[in-house]
């Protein structure tokens, strides 16, 4: 349209809402606003935030059907990186552009009426003295400075043994960036365990850095977006959604504990954060880092490729040895009847207590037992709505029974549903509550603290679960997976994992290298200062490849014939997979359109398609589920193929079909 002409100009405007691509709209009389700008924009009857795009939407409109748009005085812009990202991000996974764009702008971004503080993040400072780095925490942080000096899109595996110092490392990189003023992001995997993380910061850099997750307050989530927006918030650490802030001078990007599954959204978009994060940094221009003693199977193989540079610290900083790990085989030093502790590994415990130290059981699950069962007629108690036993809880002296699934809950029925006997309920199997139990009847004296997502819900509760044990108030911890991430407890020197077959169960491909993981850090934490530490794993498969390895020690071997398989396969990371989950009201509104859908797919050379089957949860939050499962050789085009194949079969009303790129989960 040609200036000055009495139509207006169509300008493309991206819409938070599951919307295929932006919508037009008619520019101000005072011209088109760039790309990025938020507007206002009215929406059938209400009036809505969008952003103005780069690229129009498939269907344009008729320029004489188009509403204004307005600009929002004084928001930011988004900036072009983020934008693309965002565009990426649709394509790879499929969800509409709009939803994306939901996740970067969750706020009201205009600034507040009343003016607060102009500068609300303190400056961490790089030169506050810090803490003397050994030789090769050094090395490693002089590379990184020089991937930060560089100024461009490079990633950098830094794998280091549990305590060796990886945090202290990478911040020197952040160090660097501050030094070049430009802005370093920092994921976690989980923001409510950061406590031990911002006081390592503080410690460096003499202040805190700005904080992004869901518990944010509208007012201080507003304010930090903002800042980030205007780069005033030097330093961001946050849960994945920090991904998508507004950065406009991002020159680092850093994954924490990349290994872990929690950097994987489940709902709504589904992505991978850490994959996310390099995507950023590439379009960004700026170096990535990826932390973690025990690196996922696809850093490695893009290190062993040569797309990643990697950089190893193989001892624990300040001299002190890994801990050793020892098998306790449950068939030949089995619990007394109706425990779970052995012989050996309450000796284990009553000598570390007795040295005045104090102790771990690990074992991952939530609750008193995983299973309740009618003793008369073998009856057990399922959720009404989901494929899954209810699990007992007893916090509180109260015995409930619940869903970890949907959260249905139910008090303990005091006669079976199905034969009527009455009290004949008895748990089976056992939960962290039942351990602590255990742990209460063996050391009367001892002071035990349960660390679960029951009891440690928020920063707060963490940060003060965390004093107590450095204070030594507690002498035996009992937790789930919390207890595995990056505490540092100078006085532990045991750990006791109650159940290490535990995550070799069900059929999923990761099972395996996840279970090695998660052992690997929970054992990390034991000695890491002076004395020197210990653990012991209860398993009734100590020949399994995944007890051999953390016994010996041996993780390359392990990885090596994990590799192997996973590449004659065709499984990532030497393939691709991604998941189709089709969900419907009944069973026989899933079953169908999961045929319909295996019937058109396409046959294509390269790409196999598993299925459909009943999902393990079959049945979830009262609905049916059935899962697809398309494994494709890395040379395919797999969104092309998704997209194409799921546009032939229509959804009924009621069904949902989910696509989920690179699944981790496979429930
Ligand atoms: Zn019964
Ligand atoms: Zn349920």
């Amino acid at each position: 349209m040609a200036a000055g002409g009495e139509r207006a100009q169509a300008v493309p405007v991206l819409l938070p809402y599951p919307f295929a691509g932006p919508l037009d709209y008619a520019a101000p009389p005072d011209g088109e606003p760039p790309p990025g700008t938020i507007v206002r924009v009215p929406l059938r009857r209400r009036e809505v935030l969008g952003v103005v795009w780069d690229k129009a939407g498939p269907g344009r409109a008729a320029p004489e059907t188009l509403r204004p748009l307005a600009a929002v005085a004084g928001a930011p812009s988004l900036p072009r990186d983020l934008r693309a990202l965002i565009d990426w991000l649709a394509a790879y996974t499929l969800a509409p552009l709009g939803e994306v764009l939901a996740m970067a702008l969750r706020i009201n971004p205009a600034p507040p009426k009343r003016r607060r503080r102009a500068q609300p993040f303190a400056a961490p400072d790089p030169d506050h003295p810090g803490p003397t780095l050994s030789p090769d925490q050094a090395a490693a942080a002089a590379a990184l400075r020089d991937a930060v000096r560089a100024a461009r899109f490079s990633v950098t595996l830094l794998e280091g043994v549990t305590g060796a110092g990886k945090t202290e490392v990478y911040f020197e990189a952040i160090a660097q960036t501050l030094k070049a003023g430009r802005q370093a992001l920092v994921l976690l995997p989980e923001i409510a365990l950061s406590a031990p993380w911002l006081a390592r910061f503080r410690t460096r850099f003499g202040a805190d850095p700005a904080v992004w997750h869901s518990g944010l307050g509208p007012a201080l989530r507003r304010d930090t977006w903002i800042a980030v927006a205007r780069a005033a918030a030097p330093v961001v650490v946050g849960a994945r959604s920090a991904l998508f802030l507004p950065f406009s001078a991002l020159g680092l990007v850093i994954v924490d504990e990349e290994h872990e599954s929690a950097f994987k959204q489940e709902d709504g978009v589904i992505y991978h954060a850490r994959d996310m994060a390099v995507v950023r940094g590439r379009l960004a221009g700026a170096p990535v880092v990826l932390a973690s003693a025990t690196p996922s199977l696809e850093s490695l193989a893009n290190a062993e490729a040569g797309r990643y540079r990697h950089l190893l610290l193989p001892a624990r900083h300040g001299g002190a040895a890994l801990p050793a790990v020892a098998m306790i085989d449950l068939r030949r030093d089995p619990p007394a009847r109706g425990r779970f502790l052995a012989p050996a590994l309450i000796a284990a415990i009553s000598e570390t207590l007795a040295r005045g130290e104090q102790a771990m059981l690990f074992l991952n699950r939530r609750g008193y037992a995983p299973l309740t069962l009618c003793r008369a007629c073998g009856h057990r108690l399922q959720c009404p709505h989901c494929t899954a036993w209810l699990v007992a809880h007893r916090r509180g002296g109260r015995a409930r029974l619940l869903c970890h699934h949907c959260g249905y809950v139910m008090d303990q029925p005091s006669a079976c549903p199905a034969c009527g006997a009455a009290a004949s309920f008895t748990p089976i199997g056992p939960g962290v509550e039942r351990i602590t139990e255990e742990v209460a009847d063996l050391f009367p004296a001892a002071r035990h603290l349960v660390m679960s997502s029951d009891t440690i819900a928020n920063a707060q509760a963490a940060q003060a679960a965390a004093a107590a044990v450095l204070e030594r108030r507690v002498d035996v911890i009992i937790g789930t997976q919390i207890v595995a991430k990056g505490w540092h407890f100078p006085h532990l020197t045991l750990v006791g994992v109650v159940d290490a077959d535990l995550g070799l169960a069900g059929g999923d491909l990761r099972a395996a290298e996840r279970c090695f993981q998660l052992l690997h850090q929970v054992g990390g934490r034991a000695g890491r200062a002076g004395a020197p530490g210990r653990v012991l794993l209860q398993s009734f498969a100590p020949e399994h490849p995944v007890m051999q390895a953390l016994a010996s020690g041996d993780q390359a071997a392990f990885l090596a014939a994990e590799k192997a398989a996973r590449r004659m396969g065709h499984w990532p990371p030497y393939g691709r997979l991604a998941a189709v989950i089709v969900s419907a009201g009944t069973a026989a509104a899933a079953d169908a359109l999961a045929h319909a859908l295996a019937r058109a797919m396409p046959a294509a050379h390269g790409v196999d398609l598993f299925g459909p089957a009943p999902a393990p949860l079959a049945l979830l939050r009262g609905r049916h589920r059935r899962r697809l499962l398309i494994k494709a050789r890395r040379e395919v085009a797999l969104q092309t193929l998704l997209r194409a194949w799921l546009a032939a079969v229509p959804v009924p009303r009621g069904a949902h079909v989910v696509v989920d790129i690179d699944p981790m989960s496979f429930l």
